[in-house]
C-alpha cells in the first residue's frame, strides 16, 4: 500500500555546478528505482538546473520551503505557484531548521501545507522533539501538537496527499539516530493520529518517513520496520554515493509496498 520514499534534503548546499554533477550522479545510479521513490531537494537557486538534468528520469524534484501566498510582496519568498511551475512535485514544511532558526510557527506552517495542497504539491510535513522535550517525556505531546496543527482541518482527499517525517531534532545532523525501536513508537503512535484526523485507511496510505542521521550504515534496520517508509536525508544526501546505497536499502523487498 505504502512505497518507501526517500527525500534528500540537501539544505544551503549546492552551487549551481556542484547540483549539476550530484544530480548527474545520483540520477545515472538509480536509473530505474524499484521499489522506492526518490526526490532531490535541492536550494531554490539550482531547482531549474536539477530539473533539467531529472527531465526523462523517474526521481523527483522537491523544495525545502515555501510561502503560503501565490504572489505577492513577500521579499525574498518563494510560492509554491512557483515551485510547480519549475516541475517540483513535494515541498519539505516545517523542518526543524525552519522552526527552531527562522522561528516559524505552526499556524505558519498549516498554511503552507494547504498552499502546496493547492498546487498539487505533496507537503513533506516535518515532526520531531528536541532533546530536552524527550527527556522530559514530552515526545508524543510535541509530535502530536505538530500534526495536529499542520494537518488538522484537511479533508480525507487532501491529507492522502501529505508526507509526514519524524524527525527527532537531537538526531539531525548530530550522528545521532533513533533507534528503530525509537523511531517504530511514534511512527505508531502518529499513524494512530492520521486514522484520528481522517480514517484508518487514510492513514494507512500516508508514508511516515524517518529522518535524523540516516547513513548508509544505519538504514538497514530503519527500513525493515513495518512503521518506517522511508528516510528524509540531510548529511548523507550529499554524497551521491551514500544517498543512492540508502535509497536501495530503503526499497521494499521485491519491489512490494508497506502495509
Ligand atoms: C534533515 O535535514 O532533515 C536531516 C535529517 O539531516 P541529517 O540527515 O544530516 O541528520
Amino acid at each position: 500500500m505504502r512505497t518507501p520514499m526517500v527525500v534528500a534534503n540537501w539544505k544551503m548546499h549546492g552551487r549551481l555546478a556542484e547540483a549539476r554533477e550530484l544530480t548527474q550522479a545520483v540520477r545515472d545510479g538509480l536509473k530505474r528505482p524499484r521499489g522506492v521513490e526518490v526526490a532531490l531537494c535541492p536550494p531554490f537557486t539550482a531547482l531549474g538546473a536539477v530539473a533539467e538534468i531529472l527531465t526523462g528520469s523517474p526521481l523527483l524534484l522537491g523544495a525545502q520551503n515555501c510561502h503560503w501566498e501565490d504572489t505577492g510582496a513577500f521579499t525574498g519568498e518563494v510560492s509554491p505557484a512557483m515551485l510547480a511551475d519549475l516541475g517540483c512535485r513535494l515541498v519539505i514544511i516545517g523542518h526543524s531548521e525552519r522552526r527552531h532558526i527562522f522561528r516559524e510557527t505552526d499556524e505558519e506552517i498549516r498554511r503552507k501545507v494547504a498552499a502546496a495542497l493547492r498546487h498539487r504539491l505533496q507537503p513533506v510535513l516535518c515532526v520531531g522533539e528536541t532533546a530536552e522535550e524527550r527527556r522530559q517525556g514530552l515526545t508524543f505531546t510535541v509530535v502530536e501538537g505538530q500534526l495536529r496543527a499542520g494537518l488538522g482541518g484537511l479533508g480525507a482527499e487532501d491529507l492522502a496527499r501529505c508526507t509526514v517525517a519524524y524527525e527527532p531534532v537531537w538526531a539531525i545532523g548530530t550522528g545521532l539516530n533513533a533507534t528503530p525501536g525509537q523511531a517504530a513508537e511514534v511512527h505508531g503512535y502518529l499513524r494512530g493520529l492520521l486514522s484520528e484526523l481522517a480514517s484508518k485507511e487514510v492513514a494507512q496510505s500516508v508514508r511516515i518517513l524517518y529522518g535524523g542521521s540516516v547513513k548508509p550504515d544505519n538504514v538497514g534496520p530503519l527500513a525493515q520496520e513495518p512503521e518506517i517508509d522511508g528516510a528524509l536525508v540531510g548529511g548523507a544526501s550529499l554524497q551521491a554515493a551514500s544517498f543512492i546505497t540508502i535509497a536501495k536499502k530503503s526499497a521494499a523487498k521485491s519491489g512490494a509496498s508497506k502495509e
